[in-house]
């Protein structure tokens, strides 16, 4: 290949987020109105990347799988469900305000970034003397002060006014959900009654969530509203370090068959777990801002079972009818978020690169999750019988898979356009393929091109997507 060479260190996390926002992946929210802190859309390409993720978690999830079935839980749930779970008293991160620019900032993340250990599920008292010690290290990243107010316990559940039409709606609330996994808890007992589930097995959801988060920086990697893809395995008291053990390296291996390459991951080990938590592993993506949570892998025990059963008066335990023997189950929590991990993809296969002394800008996605797998293109525009022979190829693979048709500007152009939003094929219909039936592949990553037969057009695409 032609004179093809990297660029170091040109790949800078705003030419990411530009990239993200000029070919459609990423919208602020409501933009014509200024937008909506920590919230964002998913444009045309962002749904469709989204949507492949979310189609491979559930694929590995459950369809590869015979212990773990699929839920959808509303968004609204019961007020009692946040009680009993905790939420409402102890869902909170430790806020601080800069007394020179009044940003409201987390105080446990700007300890962590002046490399003093803290964690958002300290006590305020903890934090706040912790802090003291510190307080001549710690730095408003808004505007460089070092003056902050203490810490107060701020709760992230947001509230909704529903369905209160006469009453004080902020004294009684309904939350909209903090975590999609209380909707497997409540449902535990539905899905064993009505399904030929046995111990171990699996719940899986994929949906909404929603905090009221104190920073809104970070791009997608911390909003307001946001997506999490959760399963909760439910063992016999016991099992839970051996299924746990098994999760862990499950969960890993998925962020590398994702095309996630392994020096950008890693683990970290929580020291301060609540008290009900056995073990507490996150799995850390190497953002553009430093190595991040991607997803947690917990051991959670019988804590969410029992206060469910508890608050609610009903039975959750299992009777085991092999064993004779009844239990409360344990949990192993997976919990991953879509956009922390569509930011981790997109992070991951941003190249920038030196083509004939021109830029060239590629999104190496792997084909599964490339928003678009095959572009379509007559070599020229105005001439009908490449269009056509062109529409027909067009027509013929969408069955099978996510196309775009372009006819618009040079083919140089066009090849630039979809390697920025990933797509892996080119396909041209030129002046030869009337004659011979063929047409030329484009590689994104090599920029190579072949030339295939239409009939082996559709095995082909089979064995490279
Ligand atoms: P963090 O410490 O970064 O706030 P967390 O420990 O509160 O995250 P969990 O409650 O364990 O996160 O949620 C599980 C997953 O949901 C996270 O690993 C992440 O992928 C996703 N997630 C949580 N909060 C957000 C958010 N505000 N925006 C986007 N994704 C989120």
């Amino acid at each position: 290949m032609k004179n093809k060479k990297n660029i170091e260190d040109t790949s800078g996390f705003d030419n990411i987020v530009s990239l993200t926002k000029r070919r459609g992946f990423i919208f602020a929210s409501s933009e014509i109105y200024d937008g909506l802190a920590a919230v964002y859309d998913l444009g045309p390409y962002g749904v469709e990347l989204a949507n492949n993720i979310k189609k491979e978690w559930w694929r590995v999830m459950t369809q590869l799988r015979d212990d773990i079935v699929g839920l959808d839980a509303a968004i609204f749930m019961s007020p009692k469900v946040w009680e009993a779970s905790g939420h409402v008293k102890g869902f909170s991160d430790p806020l601080t305000e800069c007394r020179k620019c009044h940003s409201r900032l987390r105080l446990d993340t700007l300890l962590e970034e002046a490399g003093v250990f803290a964690d958002e599920k300290m006590s305020e008292e903890e934090i706040n003397e912790i802090f003291s010690k510190n307080k001549e290290k710690v730095v408003c990243p808004i505007c460089g002060a070092t003056d902050f107010t203490p810490a107060k316990n701020f709760n992230l559940l947001v509230q909704s006014n529903l369905g209160n039409f006469t009453g004080d709606w902020q004294k009684e609330p309904v939350y909209l959900r903090g975590e999609t996994c209380q909707g497997i808890y409540v449902n535990f007992k539905n899905v064993v009654d009505t399904t030929r589930v046995k111990i171990p097995f699996g719940i899986a959801q994929i949906g909404k969530a929603f905090r009221n988060e104190i920073t809104a920086r970070q791009f997608i990697f911390r909003t307001r509203e946001f997506e999490q893809m959760e399963m909760q395995y439910f063992v016999k008291p016991g099992d839970d370090k051996k299924y746990f053990d098994f999760w862990r390296e499950a969960r890993f291996q998925f962020y590398l068959d994702l095309g996630i390459k392994s020096e950008n991951l890693r683990w970290h080990e929580h020291e301060n777990l609540v008290f009900y938590a056995q073990a507490a592993f996150d799995i850390e993506y190497n953002y553009p801002f430093g190595f991040k949570e991607l997803e947690g892998i917990h051991a959670r025990g019988d804590y969410d079972l029992s206060v469910h059963a508890q608050a609610s008066k009903h039975d959750l335990s299992f009777f085991d009818s092999q064993t004779q023997e009844r239990f409360l189950p344990h949990v192993v929590e997976t919990s991953a978020g879509v956009g922390r991990t569509m930011l981790a993809v997109i992070c991951d296969a941003y190249k920038e690169e030196e083509i004939n002394g021109e830029k060239r800008i590629v999104l190496s996605l792997a084909p599964k999750l490339a928003p678009i797998k095959i572009a379509i293109f007559p070599l020229l525009k105005n001439k009908p019988e490449l269009v056509n022979k062109a529409r027909e190829i067009f027509n013929s693979l969408k069955l099978d898979w996510r196309c775009e048709f372009d006819d618009n500007g040079n083919i140089g152009k066009r090849y630039r356009r979809q390697d920025e939003i990933g797509t892996p094929f080119c396909l041209t219909v030129d002046f030869d393929s009337l004659d011979n039936d063929d047409v030329t592949i484009r590689f994104r990553d090599s920029m190579e091109q072949k030339r295939i037969p239409l009939r082996e057009l559709k095995n082909f695409f089979q064995n490279n997507i």
